[in-house]
């Protein structure tokens, strides 16, 4: 029996795994852990992630069929409030795992008997390869194609801004297997490292390699590894949304609060930041109050509709409001000490908020028509 099975209620789970982590001696080096760079982050941290499926923690929220321990995506949560609280970093992978891993459980459950258990425990790391160099919020438009090749397909085309591709195995992938339009679509799990594929990092402002193109040269895919039904890929993709957008926010919102008690603890005392840190707060608050309501809706197996464009945007606000409060708080020590360079990487990173997941204007018009009941522009 695992250290983590058993627990009837998110609260009593909490209790125990805080009283885990406080004296685990694993987990110790963890805590207050700043990375100098994502790729030394992203080895180090796969410690961590093996030593909390190891010991059952993060299993719990998952079904069992795939290697979880049962329970629903609450344990999730509980997990992440409480690795925030301990100021031990939650691993970049679990957020993939919220956006991935419920859609492969629904759509693709044999991909997810064979891959979920390596996935949460970090012998292997996952992206997501959809967006292309003419297609972002026109999702609808790509052009990857995916054409009938043997006992599966071949991939011919380009992907752009897969977050941590090059430090991944695999990516699902969203490729065009039809006619044109969203029907057409159809999504797939590739693997990274296999011939006809090329993972080329993009070196961002900050130094850091956040993304990757990904060329397509013909690349085969086995037909077990299509996501659902051909030609279901749209659909699936929406599916997925109510995830990237709700777990993803509960996952973040705790971060935000984490960082801005860092903040007050480090000192800093610039005019004007008691109001910023303030409004931080708020939002950030908002958002967890929000998310969590999302959250308890997904545990009880609702499906969400466009309405989680409200956590998007929720999220965006609380992210800009906590860095911005963050670095005026600091002053010019933010830009300028050595110490803070990890803070600054995640400063740059949140000013993406208002474009990944979705652009910040897309989810204000899916909030007007689909929410509102406000007619399209012309
Ligand atoms: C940090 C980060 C991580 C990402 N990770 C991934 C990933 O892992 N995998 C992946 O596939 N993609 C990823 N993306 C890509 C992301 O999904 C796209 O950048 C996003 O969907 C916007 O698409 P685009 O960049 O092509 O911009 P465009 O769609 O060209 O939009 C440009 C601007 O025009 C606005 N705009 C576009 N259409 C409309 C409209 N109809 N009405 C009003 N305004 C409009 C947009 O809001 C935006 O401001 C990531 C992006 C970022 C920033």
């Amino acid at each position: 029996m695992s250290a983590a099975a058993g627990y009837g209620s998110t609260a009593e789970y909490m209790a125990a795994l805080s009283g885990w982590l406080a004296v685990d001696e694993r987990i110790q080096g963890y805590r207050g852990y700043r990375p100098a760079s994502l790729e030394e982050s992203a080895s180090r941290l796969k410690g961590l992630q093996a030593v909390l499926a190891d010991e059952g923690w993060s299993r719990l929220g998952w079904p069992e069929r795939c290697g979880g321990l049962g329970g629903d995506p609450r344990f999730r949560g509980a997990m992440f409030d409480t690795l925030w609280e301990h100021d031990i970093p939650v691993p970049e992978p679990f957020n993939t795992l919220e956006i991935l891993a419920p859609v492969m459980l629904v759509h693709a459950p044999h991909l997810a008997q064979r891959y979920f258990y390596s996935l949460l425990r970090g012998d292997e790391a996952w992206a997501q390869a959809f967006s292309e160099p003419d297609a972002g919020s026109d999702l609808a438009s790509l052009r990857t194609r995916m054409e009938p090749d043997g006992d599966g397909f071949r991939l011919t085309g380009q992907k752009v801004w897969s977050s941590f591709a090059h430090l991944a195995q695999r990516s699902v992938l969203l490729a065009r297997s039809g006619g044109p339009g969203h029907r057409g679509l159809t999504m797939v799990l590739i693997d990274l490292d296999q011939p006809g594929i090329d993972v080329r990092p993009i070196r961002s402002e900050d130094g850091e390699n956040h993304f990757s193109e990904i060329f397509l040269d013909g690349a085969h895919v086995p037909g077990d590894r299509v996501i659902g039904e051909l030609g279901q890929g749209w659909a699936i993709a929406m599916y997925m949304l109510q995830w990237e957008r709700g777990a993803y926010g509960w996952l973040q919102q705790g971060r935000f609060h984490s960082r801005l008690e860092h903040a007050l603890r480090l000192g800093g005392d610039n005019p004007g930041s008691a109001a910023m840190l303030g409004h931080a707060y708020a939002m950030a608050t908002a958002l967890r109050l929000h998310t969590k309501a999302t959250v308890d809706r997904l545990a009880e197996e609702e499906v969400l509709g466009p309405e989680v464009s409200i956590d998007k945007l929720l999220l965006v606000d609380a992210e800009l409001a906590t860095w911005d409060a963050i670095r005026h708080h600091l002053g010019p020590a933010f830009d300028l000490d050595e110490r803070f360079g990890w803070l600054r990487t995640e400063y740059f990173f949140s000013r993406a908020a208002p474009i990944y997941g979705g652009s910040q204007e897309i989810q204000r018009t899916l909030v007007a028509q689909r929410v509102l009941g406000m007619p399209r522009e012309k």
